[in-house]
């Protein structure tokens, strides 16, 4: 049996080489678009402005492509867990997290990461596939409280930059006028700086991007992070001063305060140099226990200290309150375990 490859998931240009291989009229691609995107239909039998002959067409061609969550968990600060199946039997997640005023969706890219930094658990799996467009959006189109969402952050398990195709169609799809129609500016890329793939998500895109730096010193960072080795990334901070980042285009520096490791006065120094004259802001994460790990969680004392000691290096800096721990949703805390 040859499996039908989904509807959902696909660009506009992808829907029009659709339509035209089935003799139907160009405008057609769009009411597809719309029908997936905006109506939230993505079975063609539900696309009642198309002719009942082409519905059929579609169906036989093609899958649906949406499929709901099969298990999820409510932490007590109101973040909410979903686990979704993806091709291969493999299963990914998802996290909600509700604000008083903004709601964001963490989605993930890929089953696992290659990467493996020591400190997070998504690292510790391994690499086991990449998704598609259609299941990175799946992740908010089958997400119950996909009506509230404002914001959306590539966080979750897997390195986008890994897996840049199928990351830009779904930014495509996202952002366009004619898929959800959503503002760049809500929209956040989260990496390790994979090279050339950041370049080329820096022009293809508007959304905004965040960078996993954790140390300002080469050799603490590649003792944590494996890719330092690969993509240096005094390197990567060059590329990004290149660009010009018009359209409010903010670059948000992620940085994990490791106990002991990486939040000492010299750390500070160091990391006001390397981002003197970039337009940034760091987000500073508590460090979330991943079991067997050796990074441990500073005090907020520590990180207060921290913060401060950047601020008055002239850095915009704040501390990110973690979400979801009770139920391992917070960062670098997702895994793939079947239901
Ligand atoms: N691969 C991408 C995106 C997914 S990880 C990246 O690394 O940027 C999203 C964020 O979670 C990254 O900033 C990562 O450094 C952080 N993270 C990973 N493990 C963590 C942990 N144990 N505690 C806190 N943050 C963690
Ligand atoms: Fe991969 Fe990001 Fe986890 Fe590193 S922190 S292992 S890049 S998901």
């Amino acid at each position: 049996m040859t499996i039908r490859e989904p509807l959902f998931g696909k660009t506009y240009n992808e829907l029009l080489g659709v339509v035209k291989d089935l003799g139907m009229p160009a405008y057609s691609a769009r009411q597809i678009a719309e029908w997936l995107y905006k109506k939230n239909v993505s079975s063609p039998d539900g696309m009642t402005n198309l002719s009942k002959k082409f519905r059929n067409e579609l169906k036989k061609k093609f899958a649906p492509g949406t499929v709901p969550w099969s298990k999820e968990n409510i932490s007590a600060d109101g973040a909410k867990k979903y686990l979704f199946p993806v091709s291969n039997a493999e299963y990914v997640e998802t996290v909600y997290i509700p604000e008083q005023r903004r709601k964001t969706v963490c989605i993930s890219t890929q089953v696992g990461c290659k990467w493996g930094c020591g400190f997070c658990m998504t690292g510790s799996q391994g690499f086991r596939g990449n998704l598609t467009a259609g299941e990175i959006l799946n992740q908010l189109a089958s997400l119950p409280e996909k009506e509230e969402v404002t914001n959306i952050v590539y966080m979750g398990m897997g390195e986008p930059l890994d897996n840049p195709g199928e990351v830009l169609k779904s930014l495509d799809i996202l952002t366009s006028a004619w898929g959800y129609g959503m503002s760049p500016r809500r929209i956040t890329v989260s990496t390790i700086g994979i090279m050339p793939q950041m370049g080329e998500l820096l022009k293809k895109s508007n959304c905004r991007l965040a960078i996993s730096l954790h140390s300002p010193f080469e050799d603490e960072r590649l003792k944590i992070m494996p890719v330092e080795k690969h993509h240096p990334f005094k390197k990567l901070l060059k590329e990004i001063r290149s660009f010009d980042f018009e359209n409010q285009r903010r670059v948000s520096i992620e940085y994990v305060i490791f106990r002991g490791i990486n939040h000492s006065r010299d750390h500070a120094a160091e990391l006001a140099k390397v981002l003197n004259g970039l337009k940034c802001r760091v987000n500073l994460i508590p460090c979330h226990p991943v079991p067997g790990s050796r990074f441990q969680e500073a005090g907020p004392e520590q990180m207060q200290d921290f913060k401060e000691a950047l601020s008055s290096k002239g850095i915009p800096v704040t501390i990110r309150r973690s979400r979801g721990r009770d139920i391992s949703a917070a960062c670098g805390q997702l895994s793939t375990k079947k239901p």
